[in-house]
């Protein structure tokens, strides 16, 4: 007997989503954090990408939305120092929701805790040990050392991961040099600023909006309102820890460095610095330790670290429940690393490619870039990198090549209509209950299907999709099995796919 089902360590976006999962998923989790209160540095700045249809489908989307700091924006996303203008297609594959990471932090919390989670703040994991019945972590909290004993141990517990290291997973990779310095402060007195956007410093002359290469890196700035928003790119082989504010001083130093002289600053309104590596965790799973998040892997761009950190629990949990639950069939627990290792790696591809393009001035990369920018100007590429930057279009590998094509990939949202009236795919996986969804009145199906009626549920519904015949939705909304009306399977395939993810079938008298 355990202290409880889950530790997780961190109380960061991937920790307070993994919570919240596991409680759905019928989980007792414990949430560990070193930090007394949620930070107030500047991280990330919104959410963008397949997670926030995730939490559109658990009914939180809302709740985000109330604390973002403004409407979705015009899917116009940087890519190295490219956009992609998604604006300019129909059907967008990627959108995007600003919202600050402290909010982002605040809504999740509230979340775990509606349902039901312990969130134990100023509590910091020193240890843990796992043998094969449990994990023990040590903890130091307000009140001394004390242990927790649980069957499983989640470390989301950022980039320098303490548990990744004491669980001894490797985390190979490379730091870049380049160093960003983000700021937004006031407009110094003695600076003007022009109609044009430019703006006017003593001792430097005039300077224009938007990016400057320098000799020693590069400047960019804009002006609206009375705020200069600045930021300085270096190469510098300090290490920096993005978790440590940036100070005045050190902006100040930068801004020296890369412009050659000193630019006047008004008063601060947001200070932040981040660094980029290129990582990732060798095993997301060592026994009962397992790593979600930038525990996991760490990319060289930005706007994709929350996305793929959030949706590695939501892949996680539902899984770490069946195990617990103790009806996990084999292999389940061992296809979060299989599934999430495969998302993580294919996010380090397309931001690697942006660190090729942001990073330097060599001619031929500057031909890369005219390349590249040509070919985002086709829509059909232009989709593909909007998906891929989104991944919205990540297919989780299949075993068997004959898969149908829909398995492996995220349930669309199809309207529904049953005898109950309307509903949705969305509707359906708020309570991340895994379904069959027959939308062909196929009754040899429900006979299967009724075998698992403890762990899914079944609906019969019409669409007007008329390609598919039926689909069984996994809890985090990925597609276990689909069939064709042009080409429909018989229930056999879908007696298997339930015995792969949902374990045995009732005694054949409970059925
Ligand atoms: C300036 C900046 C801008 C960014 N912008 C974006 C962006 O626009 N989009 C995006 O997707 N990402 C962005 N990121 C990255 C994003 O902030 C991270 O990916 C995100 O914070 C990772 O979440 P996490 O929960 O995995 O880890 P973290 O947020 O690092 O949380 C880990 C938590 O674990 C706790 N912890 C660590 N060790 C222990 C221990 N031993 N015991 C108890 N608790 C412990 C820490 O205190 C921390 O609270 C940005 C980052 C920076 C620095």
């Amino acid at each position: 007997m355990t202290d409880t089902d889950v530790i997780i360590v961190g109380a960061g976006p991937t920790g307070l989503m993994l919570a919240g999962e596991l409680r759905l998923a019928g989980v007792e989790p414990l949430v560990l954090e070193r930090q007394a209160q949620i930070r107030e540095t500047p991280k990330a700045s919104g959410l963008g990408g397949r997670i926030l249809d995730l939490l559109r489908y658990r009914g939180l989307l809302e709740r985000f939305e109330a604390a973002a700091s403004g409407p979705y924006p015009p899917p116009r996303f940087p890519f190295g120092n490219l956009y992609l203008d998604l604006t300019q297609l129909d059907d967008v594959p990627m959108h995007a929701l600003p919202i600050p990471q402290r909010a982002i932090e605040r809504v999740l919390e509230d979340h775990a805790r509606d349902l039901g989670t312990e969130v134990r703040r100023g509590h910091e994991v020193l240890a843990v040990s796992q043998d094969e019945n449990a994990v023990t972590a040590e903890v130091r909290g307000p009140d001394g050392v004390y242990r927790v004993t649980a069957r499983y141990l989640v470390g989301c517990d950022g980039g320098r991961s303490p548990i990744r290291e004491l669980a001894g997973i490797a985390f190979s990779g490379i730091t870049y040099p380049e160093v960003n310095r983000l700021a937004q402060v006031t407009v110094h007195e003695s600076v003007t600023v022009h109609d044009d956007g430019d703006i006017e410093v003593a001792g430097m002359g005039r300077l224009h909006p938007g990016f400057t290469r320098t000799d020693n890196g590069v400047f960019a700035f804009a002006v609206n309102a009375g705020v200069l928003s600045l930021q300085t790119t270096e190469d510098e082989s300090a290490e920096y820890d993005d978790n440590e504010p940036l100070s005045m001083a050190e902006l100040a130093d930068s801004c020296r460095r890369v412009l050659g002289a000193d630019l006047p600053l008004g008063d601060p309104i947001r200070l932040s610095r981040y660094t980029f590596q290129d990582r990732q965790a060798e095993r997301y799973r060592a026994g009962r330790i397992l790593v979600a998040g930038d525990a996991a892997h760490l990319f060289p761009a930005t706007g994709t670290a929350l996305n793929v950190g959030m949706l590695d629990t939501v892949d996680l949990a539902w899984k770490l429940g069946a195990e617990i639950a103790g009806w996990a069939p084999a292999g389940l627990l061992d296809s979060y690393h299989d599934e999430r290792h495969f998302a993580g790696a294919r996010a380090r591809t397309q931001t690697r490619a942006q660190a090729a393009l942001r990073r330097t001035d060599d001619p031929a990369v500057e031909a890369l870039r005219d390349v590249f920018r040509e070919l985002i100007s086709d829509t059909p590429a232009l989709r593909r990198m909007g998906a891929m930057v989104g991944a919205t279009d990540v297919r989780y590998p299949q075993p068997d090549p004959e898969t149908h094509p829909l398995a492996g990939t995220f349930a669309p949202d199809l309207t529904l209509h049953t005898d109950q009236g309307t509903t949705s795919v969305a509707e359906l996986m708020r309570t991340a209950r895994p379904v069959l969804l027959d939308l062909a009145d196929r009754t040899d199906l429900h006979e299967v299907a009724r075998e698992w009626s403890h762990r899914i549920d079944i609906r019969i519904a019409k669409t007007d999709d008329l390609t598919t015949e039926a689909l069984l939705i996994r809890p985090d909304a990925h597609i276990a099995w689909a069939t064709d009306v042009h080409a429909p399977t018989d229930a056999a395939t879908l007696r298997t796919a339930l015995t792969t993810w949902f374990g045995e079938p009732l005694p054949a008298a409970d059925a």
